[in-house]
């Protein structure tokens, strides 16, 4: 048997999510070490999506997503500030050019305020367009506590936190297997390191359920079947006049998946629109189609008809790791623990799509409670 080398805890994936669980972790004491497959941390989804604060108005009241997205919205707030990582609390205008999506305004308020998201403002056409200009709608509801977050900067505050409390990220450190035994989980990389560790966190994203696959000791039964939307994104090329974040009303039939073809800011004021809802067979298919730009301008002239022809350049795609499939209605987020699948240590981080990067910091709390 090769030498084993004894960790007290590890999380595999250095994504905003496994850093902050890292972090907790450290911070609550434990050694820590973070393993990450490729070169650098924060290559994967953490680094592909539109960098929104979300408030927590659509998720399913009680379920994980709507609770850890508000709290984890308050704390991210909170740590930005706190760690001087580029944010802005910009808002935004959750706009209806249907009377079915005039109609649906109501209840987002409602489910707004069943998730503890009391601050929306139900607004008519003048009032939107008087925040607005370029705007076109029939009615919109303004969220004043979204906003936008610089996630590469997050991410780097939350590994020099970890740092600072003594724990450690490893690059090129891809985990192979895992195993199950009375002393401890076991754990062998790419390069043929072995370790054993009182804790392990799964925080693969993508490879979450492939790799739980390859843990011996955890039943199959725990572990769901993985599924891939692509969401695509498309950029604009000059300044968009808008202010706040633009998202059309959902729509129940067109947004299952994602929450339609939405404007958002970065930190500098571009402006880009996505994502789309792709389903894809693989993970890594992550090139933008121009032929899909011609939805796009469908989509946002029903909210910007002053969109210019040609302005819409193929931008860049990020993979959602959904954990149901493109008929069903969206899974919760899965933070499973050894109160669920039996095995002493282990954490498994399932489905943690949007709004995952707002949640991170609540989600580690819960991670570091299941361990607990
Ligand atoms: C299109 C899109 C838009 C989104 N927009 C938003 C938004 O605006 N706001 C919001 O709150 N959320 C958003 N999200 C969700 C958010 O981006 C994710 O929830 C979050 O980034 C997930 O982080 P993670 O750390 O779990 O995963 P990742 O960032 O994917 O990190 C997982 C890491 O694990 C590593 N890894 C995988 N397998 C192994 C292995 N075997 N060994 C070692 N390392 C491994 C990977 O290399 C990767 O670095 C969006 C997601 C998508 C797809």
């Amino acid at each position: 048997m090769s030498d084993v080398e004894q960790v007290d805890a590890l999380v595999i994936g250095a994504g905003v999510v496994g850093l902050a669980v890292a972090r907790a972790l450290a911070l609550a004491g434990r050694e820590v070490m973070v393993l990450e497959r490729e070169a650098g941390i924060g290559t994967g989804t953490s680094s592909r999506n539109s960098e929104v604060i979300h408030a927590g108005i659509y998720y399913p009241t009680g379920s994980l997503k709507a609770q850890l997205c508000v709290e984890g919205k308050h704390a991210l707030y909170a740590y930005c500030g706190e760690r001087g990582v580029a944010h802005s609390r910009c808002g935004k205008l959750i706009v209806a050019n249907t009377a079915s999506q005039r109609a649906a305004l109501p209840s987002i308020l409602e489910k707004a305020h069943a998730n503890g998201v009391n601050d929306l403002r139900l607004l008519d056409r003048e009032q939107a367009r008087h925040l607005e200009p370029a705007l076109d709608c029939m009615a919109a509801v303004h969220s004043p506590s979204t906003g936008i977050v610089d996630s590469h900067g997050l991410m780097l505050a939350l590994q020099a936190d970890l740092e600072h409390a003594g724990g450690m990220v490893a690059c090129h450190a891809g985990v192979e297997h895992l195993s199950a035994t009375s002393a401890g989980i076991d754990l062998h990389t790419q390069d043929g390191t072995h370790l054993r560790a009182r804790t392990v966190v799964n925080a693969a994203g993508l490879s979450a359920c492939d790799l739980a696959r390859r843990i011996a000791g955890l039943h199959e039964r725990h572990i769901p079947q993985p599924w891939f939307a692509k969401g695509n994104y498309f950029t604009l090329s000059g300044r968009a006049p808008f202010k706040h974040l633009i998202y059309p009303a959902p729509e129940p039939d067109k947004h299952l998946a994602g929450l339609g073809v939405h404007l958002t800011l970065d930190l500098g004021g571009q402006a880009k629109f996505g994502p789309d809802v792709q389903w894809v067979d693989a993970a890594d298919d992550l090139q933008v189609d121009p032929a899909r730009g011609d939805a796009f301008y469908a989509e946002v002239r029903r909210y910007w008809p002053g969109l210019p022809d040609g302005a819409l350049q193929p931008g860049y795609a990020g993979m959602r790791p959904k954990i149901s499939g493109p008929h069903e209605p969206a899974a919760d987020f899965l933070i499973q623990g050894p109160a669920t699948h039996g095995v002493a240590g282990l954490v498994n981080l399932f489905g943690i799509e949007s709004p995952g990067l707002t949640s991170c910091l609540a989600i580690a709390q819960r991670v570091v409670a299941a361990l607990t």
